[in-house]
């Protein structure tokens, strides 16, 4: 599971037929065929993206978005930056 910082990591999320969500803790590749009905790509800090089909390349895909669409739009933080714009 990749890292950026203590604020995200990125996982993919499967989600049940009863409509609940796994948590990041949940391997969803490694459970029962037919045990999610759709992946969702999803963050430490709460960000969820768009669902897809429950298959191996889905899975991929939730990743690619996590990262792309959540990881590198995020500002990064610059202390320095910062305080000069504050003066
Ligand atoms: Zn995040």
């Amino acid at each position: 599971m990749p890292i950026t910082d203590d604020d995200h990591g990125g996982y993919v999320a499967g989600r049940y037929r009863d409509g609940s969500l796994s948590d990041a803790w949940t391997d969803v590749l490694r459970c029962a065929p037919g045990t999610f009905v759709r992946f969702v790509p999803r963050c430490a800090c709460g960000w969820t993206g768009r669902e897809r089909p429950a298959t191996p390349a889905a899975s991929t895909a939730c990743m690619q978005e996590w990262f792309v669409s959540h990881v590198v739009p995020l500002p990064t933080r610059e202390p320095a930056r910062d305080a000069l714009m504050r003066a």
